[in-house]
Order: structure tokens, then sequence, then C-alpha cells
């Protein structure tokens, strides 16, 4: 079994100092039991090693950005580049200009764009800016997806389409809860019910296009048309969060992405701003955001929405984001990373039928996620509704066998391109060991 004193020694004084031991909720082992979480120590392409000396191949990319693997020569050596000529200017730079363009070559709808630190930062902006440009205070957002810690986002349901959130916190004021509509994803019933009674107040609708934070969910055929129609007939703002989508599946966002249903009409479902963060700092803190220029003209020193930020578009995150952005576009890379998912997940959904363990996989290319139920897994009540013991049993088991999946029934795994296939034939190895547990 595997060594872990010193995991649970760290883990103990990290509890003294940091609060909960962990510096995001996360990365804590509550939802799989508890417990002292792993400590790393390295990582290197596909591999992390531990503080006891483990080995693990990592699937949990750092909830994503990771997507070229731990270290990649490619981005190190533009982090480094950028440290010597110093970390920090408080002036623009050429860089900034150099990835704005890139991103913007890759992104259809954004005519304008603005770097901030983080994913959270990149939504709450957003916000503001629908708000400046519309007039209006409330929100609609769809069970389940995650758009950051900032308040407006960290609402939950109220009891049905037609109530005002509830606050998913503590320390957001219900009067903040009550500028946001939650309504199931994947349900434009909902939503028209939802905007016929709060319409005019509606600022923006915002939402994950392809959803990563309960599962890799994607939209049916017409939802992402059909909630870009009724916001705009409704005046309101569509605002997409790719914090997790963006480069993910292809080299681009969801709007561009040619896996969506069959039949998707491209021009029907542009948003009119996007929040990104994550893969484009190529693993340094980073977040964009950007969108219609009329609209993004709503953004001081232009307009009259304030927003800023001393370490925004610093040159050591913007060099990784550009270096991160210049790998992924070599050749052949999304269709490896593609491949890797589909060996991963035809391996997982045969061993888990070979020992009976009932398992929906929802895989898009390299990014997949695993929910231990027998039904489909298209909004979050059905992701609500998988097992969290076996989900916990089964990621226990998996780190044992030196497979480091993310400690939530929730999310995805995320293969990399440091990944090889006998790093995925090791795991489903691993992973058919662990059903077999399960199933006695
Ligand atoms: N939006 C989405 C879709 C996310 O998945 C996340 C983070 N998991 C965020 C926003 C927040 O990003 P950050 O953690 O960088 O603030």
């Amino acid at each position: 079994t595997l060594q872990k004193q010193r995991s649970e020694s760290l883990y103990k004084e990290a509890l003294e100092h940091i609060v909960g031991g962990v510096n995001s909720p996360s990365r804590s082992f509550k939802a799989v039991g508890g417990g002292a979480p792993v400590f790393m120590k390295r990582g290197q392409g596909a591999y992390f090693w531990d503080e006891d000396g483990n080995r693990y191949i990592d699937y949990l990319a750092a909830y994503g950005p990771i997507i070229l693997g731990h270290a990649h020569p490619h981005v190190t050596a533009a982090i480094c580049r950028a440290a010597e000529n110093g970390t920090l200017y408080g002036t623009p730079t050429e860089l900034e200009i150099e990835f704005a363009r890139m991103l913007k070559e890759a992104i259809p709808s954004l005519d304008k764009v603005r770097f901030v630190n983080s994913g959270t930062e990149a939504v709450m902006s957003t916000i503001r800016v629908a708000r400046a440009y519309t007039g209006r205070n409330k929100i609609i957002k769809f069970a389940g997806c995650y758009h950051g810690h900032s308040d407006l986002v960290l609402v939950a349901a109220g009891s049905g389409p037609s109530t005002l959130g509830i606050p998913d916190s503590a320390g957001i004021p219900v009067s903040i809860a009550h500028e946001v509509i939650t309504v199931p994803y994947n349900d434009l019933g909902a939503l028209d019910e939802a905007l016929a009674r709060w319409g005019s107040d509606v600022a923006a609708v915002m939402v994950e296009p392809v959803v990563g934070n309960f599962g890799m969910v994607m939209p049916k055929p017409g939802f992402l048309e059909g909630l870009c129609a009724v916001a705009r007939r409704n005046g309101s703002l569509v605002i997409y969060d790719e914090v997790i989508t963006a480069f993910r599946f292809h080299y681009g966002t969801v709007q561009n992405f040619d896996g969506l249903p069959s039949g998707t009409d491209f021009a029907a479902i542009e948003p009119d701003l996007t929040a990104l963060g994550k893969i484009i700092g190529g693993g340094l803190p980073i977040g964009a955001y950007g969108g219609r220029k009329d609209i993004m003209a709503q953004v001081a020193p232009l307009g009259p929405a304030y927003q800023a930020g001393t370490m925004a578009g610093n040159p050591a995150s913007i060099s990784a984001g550009i270096a991160c952005l210049q790998v992924l576009q070599e050749p052949g890379t999304y269709a490896r990373l593609d491949k890797l998912g589909a060996v991963l997940e035809a391996g997982l959904a045969d061993a888990a039928r070979k020992h009976g363990v009932a398992l929906t996989i929802n895989r898009i290319r390299g990014a997949l996620s695993t929910h231990f139920c027998d039904h489909p897994v298209t909004n979050y009540d059905e992701a609500q509704n998988t097992d969290s013991e076996q989900f916990a049993l089964f990621f226990r088991l998996m780190l044992e066998e030196g497979i480091c999946l993310a400690p939530s029934k929730y999310e995805a795994w995320f293969t990399t391109i440091a990944h090889t296939e006998d790093d995925i034939a090791v795991t489903v190895e691993a992973a058919d060991r662990a059903f077999a547990a399960m199933a006695h």
C-alpha cells in the first residue's frame, strides 16, 4: 500500500497555518472520506511525484490548465525568459498585443479583450460589463455550472425557474442572490419561464456552453441556438464561460467547435461576451474576457464600467500562455488528445461492464467524466443523483494504484499531450482492479 506518512505529517502542519490545510477547498479530501490529501512535490509530463516518493499518472491536470503536461519545455523556457526580463511592469507590453491577437484569431466573437488574473475575475467582469451595457441587474445561470467564487455566481437554484436564487455560501447577502435566477441546463422551457417572469431585469444569460463542472456535458441539439435566440429577443446579453472549455477540445472555443451536435447553426450560437482562463495561462495565473466591441467599450478607461488589476497581463503569465497556445497549434495535437480519450473511455467502460459496475462516461475529445450510475448525465440533477460512496471508493482505490484523479465525483479526467497509450493501458488495468474490488 501507498506510503503516505509525509503527506499526513505535512497535512497536520498545514492545518496549523493554512485554513483547512488547503488553498482551495476542492483540494481537500472531504468529499472522498476525509483525511490527508496527497502533497505533491514534483510534476513532469503526465506524472506527479508526492512527498513520500510515490509516482502518479495525473488526470487532474490542475483542474484543467496543464493540457501539455507538467513542465513542458517550451512553456518553461518562456517563463524563464520572462522572469529574466522582470516579471511585472505595470505598463503595457507588446506581448499582450501578440497574445490578444492569438486569442482573437482563435475565437471569432472576440473583437476586444482584457486580461485579468483568474477565471473568477473574468466572469465577474463580464457580469459588470453586461450590467453596464444593458442597465439591468439580474443574471440567469444554470444549475451546477460553476463560474468562480464571486458573490453573484455562488448562488443556487430556488425552488423553480420562476423563483430567485439562494446564497450558496455564507457571506453572500440574500439581496445579491436575488439578482440571480438559476435554471436547469439543457432546459429551454425553464429558461423561457424565467425570462417571462424576470425578463425586463435580466442583463445576461451566463452559461458553460459545454459543461465542465458537473461532468462533461454537451448541449442538446438546439439548446445553445435557443438560449441565444431567447436571450437576444429579451435584450439580454449571452455570456459564455469558457474557462474550462477554451482550447480544450480544439484550437478555439465551443462557439466554433465542430464536435457540437450535428446541425448546429454556428452563426446562431455566438456569445456577446466570453470568459477565459485555465489553459490560456499555460499553468500560470490568468483570466481574460472579451467580446463585441460596442459592449467592451463600456470598460474603463473607454467607458464607465471600472475594472483593473495590478498583476493583469503580466509578462510571465502572458508568455506562458503564448507558449502553451503555440504548442497546441501544432498539427495533430487535438487528434492525439481525442485518441487518448477514446482509448481511456473504451477501457474504462469495458472494465466496468466486466465487473458489473454501473458507470456512465461522458467524453468530449481528451476530457471525460465518470458517473457511478446507469442513467445518462445531461443536467445537474442527473449528475447529483450518482453514487458518491462508490466514487469515493473508486477514487481511493485508484490513488493506491498511482492514478491521480480529482477528489470530486463531478470533476473531469483530463488527458494531456504528455500521456502515452502505455499510461492509458496502465490506468485501465488499475481501474479493472478497482472495479473488481468495488463489485465485492
Ligand atoms: N468558470 C469555470 C467554468 C470554471 O471551471 C472555473 C474554475 N474551475 C472558474 C470559472 C473559476 O476560475 P478560477 O478558479 O481561475 O478563478
